[in-house]
């Protein structure tokens, strides 16, 4: 489990944990009006605790509140600074954020009146490996959920918005209550959308895919940094539509995201994933990944910035 810090950065100060409560009445509590990130801090050898794509994070924070026209009475720079100095005052050296916007106590009216601004808060924790250490060498098992991915055009899955997380639950708890370490989730059309927090990708025959956009992910910056990690290596990366069954015949499948970082899939629905052990290109990324925060992977693509 987290375990928590002492203070909290919300709404442009850093005050006690004990301190960072919430109205009843909050908007977001009754209609999940929150928009959020998930973020790592890592200690690397040469530029100390570093926040890793922290520029990308939060615009993608302020992409998902532009889609719900939601006002965020601060700057890029500013909640930049705020994840930095939570990570300082705190003094942790790895640590995982979780920065929010949301309708705080502005009444039960649904729509927002025009220009009503959010709550901003950012934590830090210490959280280690979401889908447990153990498989981040041996992998997870996985099953495909009963559950579908939100269709275009209902939700959109491409805001990181608190309400979303509804069908997350339902996924991962669902693979809890039959025994797996996480959900697969299909699109409404029965394509491979993503796991409950984790983007997927599937390796047959060196040929590595992923789901594109339009299969209700939540374009991960993990899966983008996978992406550009995979190209740097001279692998081709394809984005296309994954039939469920293409789970089964994968020489490899992993699963990544800020939280899962990047673990191995060893089985779907009971059927083993080549082996049913970490595959040779899913180690291969792994070391290019965590080499960024051990110093083995140069960092050519600014990806890391210092919290001080
Ligand atoms: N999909 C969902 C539904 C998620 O919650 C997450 C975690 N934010 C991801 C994918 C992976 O995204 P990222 O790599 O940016 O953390």
């Amino acid at each position: 489990l987290p375990s928590s810090a002492e203070k909290i950065w919300f709404n442009g100060k850093l005050i006690p944990f004990a301190d960072a409560k919430v109205h009843v009445l909050s908007h977001a509590i009754h209609y999940g009006s929150s928009v959020f990130e998930g973020v790592r801090a890592y200690d690397t050898p040469d530029k100390g605790t570093c926040i890793f794509r922290l520029d990308d994070h939060t615009r993608r924070l302020f992409d998902s509140a532009k889609i719900y026209r939601m006002t965020i009475p601060y700057t890029h720079e500013q909640l930049n600074q705020a994840q930095k100095d939570v990570v300082v005052e705190n003094g942790f050296k790895s640590a995982y954020l979780r920065p929010a916007a949301f309708y705080g106590e502005i009444g039960l009216g649904l729509a927002v009146p025009f220009n009503t601004e959010t709550d901003v808060m950012v934590a830090a924790m210490e959280w280690g490996a979401y889908l447990g250490e153990e498989a981040l060498e041996k992998g997870v098992d996985a099953g495909v959920s009963s559950w579908n991915r939100l269709a275009a055009n209902t939700m959109p899955t491409g805001a990181k918005a608190g309400g979303n997380y509804l069908s997350s639950q339902l996924i991962s708890m669902e693979a809890r209550r039959h025994g797996y370490g996480e959900g697969i989730a299909l699109d409404i059309h029965g394509y491979v959308s993503e796991g409950a927090g984790e983007n997927l990708f599937v390796i047959r025959d060196g040929v590595v895919t992923t789901t594109p956009i339009t299969a209700a992910i939540l374009p991960g910056l993990t899966r983008d940094t996978i992406i550009k990690l995979l190209k740097d290596m001279g692998y081709t990366v394809q984005e296309q539509n994954i039939p469920r069954e293409s789970l089964y015949l994968a020489d490899e499948v992993l699963m990544c995201g800020t939280a899962a970082e990047v673990t191995p899939v060893r089985s779907v629905d009971g059927i083993p994933v080549g082996s049913g052990t970490r595959g040779p290109i899913t180690k291969q990324v792994q070391d290019a990944f965590f080499g960024l925060f051990n110093g083995t992977t140069e960092d050519k693509h600014n990806w890391l910035t210092p919290v001080k």
